[in-house]
């Protein structure tokens, strides 16, 4: 397990996000050998195997608009991920000012279609980006029980290929898609594997 802490200015960036923790980026996350039986107690009720692999589902329970265990013992790829976007910051490729600035596009981004989604189906439980993505997919095949024009519908998904573009550009790292890994399970949604 690791208690690996970012540098104070990566936090800052972190804590305004959460795009790895909560079902944004990522549908699970992986976990080192042996540590099935060590990560913290809400982890360990999470974890399902894949091959020779344990991982553990997105969103996670310790996600609490930000990070509940952050000082504590976490699983070892909670402390060892880093997006493009931190990378990219501690490269020097852009300041913590645009960093910030891209968390707060993207919040926004996120928080506009997942309103969009409501106001088409009227479905208001909590849901993270990718079951909204998941559920589009589902709808798209399907179409709605109203039967109304799938106008609304084909709008919302071209602005969610937006954002994925945008996640894609800002957060995810090349690596991350020679990580990629979709399961039976999740399907329609684009996942990857929060694993370095
Ligand atoms: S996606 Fe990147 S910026 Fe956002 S919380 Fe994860 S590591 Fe931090
Ligand atoms: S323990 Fe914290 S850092 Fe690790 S996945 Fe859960 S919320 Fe994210």
């Amino acid at each position: 397990m690791s208690n690996n802490i970012a540098p104070e200015e990566e936090q800052k960036i972190c804590v305004g996000c959460g795009f790895c923790c909560d079902g944004t980026l990522f549908i699970h996350a992986v976990l080192k050998p042996g540590e099935r039986t060590t990560a913290p107690e809400k982890i360990r009720e999470q974890v399902f195997n894949e091959g020779e692999k344990d991982y553990f589902w997105l969103p996670c329970t310790y996600f609490s608009d930000k990070c509940l265990i952050y000082d504590s013992k976490r699983a070892d790829v909670c402390g060892s991920y880093r997006c493009q976007l931190l990378r990219d910051f501690a490269g020097g490729k852009i300041t913590l000012e645009e960093a910030l600035g891209v968390v707060k596009e993207a919040r926004a981004m996120r928080s506009e279609l997942m309103g969009q989604y409501r106001h088409l189906t009227g479905n208001n439980e909590e849901m993270h980006f990718i079951r909204l993505l998941m559920k589009l997919g589902k709808l798209q095949e399907t179409g709605r029980e109203d039967e109304q024009p799938d106008m609304d519908l084909e709008i919302l998904l071209a602005r969610c290929n937006i954002f994925e573009t945008l996640l894609i550009k800002h957060f995810r790292s090349a690596g991350d898609f020679g990580k990629m890994q979709i399961t039976n399970d999740v399907k329609p949604a684009k996942t990857g594997d929060k694993s370095f």
